[in-house]
């Protein structure tokens, strides 16, 4: 029973993530949200029977069924790293033991803990989509980051954080970023790094805005050294950070508890 719902639950978020997906790809061709999903490169229609997620590109072997073209493997990655942290928000936040099958469906009807699964899942989602899109194409759009900022502020009032708190952290992750933009003339970072601090911030509150940062930038310099001595990027070449922030507001979102009292715990 446990095990099933989990699955389910994945599914679900496999399903989530094949609409992130045409989403992320409707953004850059600014197109609207209804209309059919079509190959990328011979522009012919896919049918409903190739577009499940993860299993259709497993049977078409990674290929349009009519140009036989390489379809992206972003698509079923996105896809499966979805539906994992549709179930990692689960267990995280209705803090499950393995095997207890009935207490989600025993706790999944108190409304708070609802609340917070449906907002994590919407946040899962928006970093997703930052993440692919700055990593594509070294943008963090506005018409993302704003929307998600006003419904993420709503989503933790609901759920009690209280207004100061939220402004704080907002005014703390997007100064932080701002602070950079000004002293480097927007050559550390763009100007959509401002309003992604500002969307951290409303989804993390205080104090935890600050663990996501810090988890940001030593992620970051980790793996921007890696490229430099490999020699992958050079020290002029633009590294998208949208990917550190996003990937850190989710382990934060998660795991930030554990993360500052292990952070501690190396001192004490
Ligand atoms: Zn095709």
């Amino acid at each position: 029973m446990f095990y099933f719902i989990l699955f389910l639950i994945f599914i679900f978020g496999a399903i989530i993530g094949s609409f992130l997906n045409c989403l992320i790809w409707r953004l850059h061709e600014k197109k609207t949200i209804l209309g059919r999903s079509m190959c990328l490169r011979c522009r012919k229609q896919i049918a409903w029977h190739d577009n499940i997620p993860i299993l259709s590109f497993i049977i078409l072997q990674g290929k349009c069924r009519h140009c036989e073209k390489r379809i992206s493997q972003q698509y079923p990655a996105v896809e499966i790293i979805t539906g994992v942290l549709f179930v990692a928000a689960i267990i995280s936040d209705l803090k499950l033991a393995i095997g207890d099958g009935e207490l989600i469906i025993a706790q999944i009807t108190n409304y708070k803990l609802l609340i917070t699964i449906i907002r994590d899942w919407f946040i899962i989602s928006i970093m997703i989509i930052i993440f692919i899109y700055d990593l594509r194409w070294y943008l963090i759009l506005d018409a993302v980051t704003l929307p998600a900022c006003a419904v993420v502020f709503i989503f933790n009032l609901l759920l009690g954080f209280n207004w100061q708190n939220l402004l704080i952290s907002g005014i703390i992750g997007s100064s932080f970023f701002l602070l950079q933009f000004i002293i480097s003339r927007g050559k550390w970072i763009g100007g959509g790094d401002i309003r992604l601090g500002l969307l951290m911030g409303f989804a993390l509150g205080w104090p935890m805005i600050l663990t996501a940062l810090y988890v940001a930038y030593i992620s970051g310099s980790i793996i921007g050294i890696y490229l430099l001595i490999f020699k992958k990027k050079k020290l002029s070449s633009k590294i998208p950070f949208g990917i550190f922030l996003t990937t850190a507001t989710v382990i934060t979102l998660f795991w930030g508890e554990q993360l500052v009292s292990f952070y501690w715990g190396l001192f004490i």
